[in-house]
């Protein structure tokens, strides 16, 4: 059963992509969702309208995930708002393509503030009000899973990261009743990584079945975990990656 009904769910990235697919269907199953987002407000707000129209509670809070005190007043307006929390899902994430010589410093700590160190704040913020049967899903990458492309050091280093963090985060928080996973995602067609674009052949390549995801691809397995039916799965790395880490 995959039913959300009371619930609510805080979904870090939710104005596009596979944040926005992941709230959309999370409220599709009943539960009340806050959203995140950096820059893209109406996008947030279109969400936010689609989880009206699903017969929820939305709500969409501007929190840029590589700014410590933004990332954790997003986890207790939820609370605050919404009066409880359930669902974190780590969906915010920076992309980085670059060759391991010439990566700035800077840009290694915005890498590593935005898809670490954000996730990290916003589950130890979560840890203190989630109740038993809580959830928190990170979102990593077949890029943590394998290393398939040059150019990707940076960026699977910080998603190798979000998976140590799903595994020791589990062991914490199990006792409670709480799971922790991550979904690793392979190339799924969103503005990050558009099938048409430039890495569209590279990405192919690896894909077993061929081609590109879709963002609700990803929500579904999601959903999964969010639900009574993922009671039993902890500590885990699901792959929705189409066979790339194959
Ligand atoms: P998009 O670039 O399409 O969307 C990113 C979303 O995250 C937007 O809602 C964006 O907000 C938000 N966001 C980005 N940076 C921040 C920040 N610093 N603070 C708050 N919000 C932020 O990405 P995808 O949907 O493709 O990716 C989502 C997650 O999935 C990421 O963690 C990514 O690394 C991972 N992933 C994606 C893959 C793919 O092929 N697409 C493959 C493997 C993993 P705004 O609209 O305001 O910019």
């Amino acid at each position: 059963d995959d039913r959300l009904d009371g619930k609510v769910a805080l979904v870090t990235g939710g104005s596009r992509g596979i944040g926005a697919a992941v709230a959309i269907r999370l409220a599709t199953a009943g539960a009340d969702v806050v959203l995140t987002y950096q820059h893209s407000v109406d996008q947030a707000e279109n969400v936010v309208a689609e989880v009206k129209a699903a017969g929820r509670r939305g709500l969409a809070i501007q929190a840029d995930s590589a700014d410590a005190t933004e990332a954790v007043s997003a986890v207790e307006r939820a609370v605050a708002e919404f009066g409880r929390l359930d669902v974190l899902v780590n969906n915010a994430g920076a992309a980085y393509f670059g060759t391991v010589e010439d990566i700035p410093v800077a840009d290694v700590d915005r890498v590593l503030a935005v898809n670490v160190r954000g996730p990290f704040l916003a589950a130890q913020a979560a840890a203190r009000h989630l109740p038993a049967g809580g959830r928190i899903i990170n979102i990593g990458s077949c890029a943590a899973e394998r290393g398939a492309l040059p150019g990707l050091t940076l960026y699977g280093m910080s998603k190798a990261a979000v998976a140590g963090l799903t595994r020791t985060l589990a062991r914490e928080l199990g006792p409670r009743g709480i799971t922790v996973n991550t979904v690793h995602p392979g190339p799924i067609d969103t503005d990050m990584n558009p099938a048409d674009g430039p890495a569209g052949d590279a990405n192919r390549q690896f894909v077993a079945l061929g081609g590109y995801g879709q963002a609700v691809d990803v929500a579904a397995t999601v959903a999964h975990l969010a639900g009574e039916s993922g009671r039993y799965i902890t500590g885990a790395g699901l792959a929705v990656d189409g066979g790339f880490a194959a």
